[in-house]
């Protein structure tokens, strides 16, 4: 994946190093409790991250500590690097869609870097809880630690994958710019849980699909290959819910808890997004077919 070729976007944030919690409550998530928060959150993030591999990574951080309010620090590393120009690259693509096929202007979302915990509008998160999206103050929030999780997981050209988990966050800010967002919030507060559940799955396949056109628009550029596509479908399949569920019930899969979709859902809908480019392409609310 050619992400050095990629314009590197303003909108990051860096807090890492921040004052804003202490490494050493990590493990639980905290004052995540609002239902907002857990509907945002990747299908990465409900892995169960062994804490203290995280704490072992982070307490690697060279950044001093920053006073609070004063959070923007330099960014030289080559994982913040990453994070800004595939950012960047989502700008742009979701630029051109929102004028081409959308006939409006595309507002970026701003994307925090954290390590340790964040305070977001939705709550505070840890780095535990992986990276989110929060609707209320749309920003999307990446701790690094799941980049070394992903790394793990996906192999050593984890790159694609990576790009993969911040363009579907990315996919969630397009929903909330959208209208999905409020609409599926306000449909889940009068539906029974097994629907309430069905809607998020949707929600979160959308946002593959999502994530999907911008890997679309990189291919077209050259800056993808067909193994990066692969190595993404094949993260894709790791961590859908079913795969999850397998992981930590030894093989029994129950779909009525599913939030995500199944491995083969995610990678229907990315796929979906990957071939046609077309935003029109990724309507999992009005579809038997999921
Ligand atoms: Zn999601």
């Amino acid at each position: 994946m050619k992400w050095d070729e990629m314009r590197e976007s303003d909108n990051v944030e860096d807090e890492r190093g921040g004052s804003s919690g202490s490494n050493s409550s990590m493990g639980m998530l905290g004052g995540l409790g609002a239902g907002g928060i857990a509907i945002a959150i990747v299908a990465g993030l409900v892995f169960k991250v062994d804490p203290t591999q995280l704490l072992g990574f982070l307490s690697g951080s060279k950044n001093a500590p920053a006073p609070q309010g004063l959070v923007k620090q330099p960014i030289k590393d080559r994982d913040s690097a990453f994070v800004k120009s595939v950012l960047g690259d989502t700008e742009d693509t979701w630029g051109k869609i929102f004028k081409q096929q959308l006939q409006t202007t595309y507002q970026p979302p701003k994307l925090v870097l954290f390590d340790g915990s964040v305070n977001s509008a939705c709550g505070s998160a840890k780095t535990s809880a992986g990276p989110f999206y929060c609707p209320a103050d749309k920003k999307v929030y990446l701790d690094m630690g799941f980049f070394k999780y992903l790394e793990a997981t996906a192999g050593n050209d984890a790159d694609f994958a990576r790009a993969y988990a911040i363009a579907h966050e990315v996919g969630h800010h397009i929903q909330n710019l959208r209208g999905t967002s409020s609409m599926v919030r306000q449909l889940k507060s009068s539906s029974s849980k097994v629907k309430a559940n069905e809607l998020s799955v949707r929600q979160e396949l959308q946002a593959d699909c999502y994530a999907g056109i911008w890997g679309h628009s990189t291919a077209q550029r050259g800056l993808i290959t067909d193994k990066d596509v692969t190595k993404a479908l094949d993260t894709a399949t790791q961590i859908g819910d079913d795969y999850l569920q397998r992981q930590s019930k030894s093989g029994h899969v129950v779909p009525e808890s599913f939030t995500h979709g199944t491995s083969q859902q995610r990678v229907t809908w990315f796929k979906r997004g990957l071939d046609s480019g077309n935003i029109n392409q990724c309507d999992t609310f009005n579809t038997n077919q999921l």
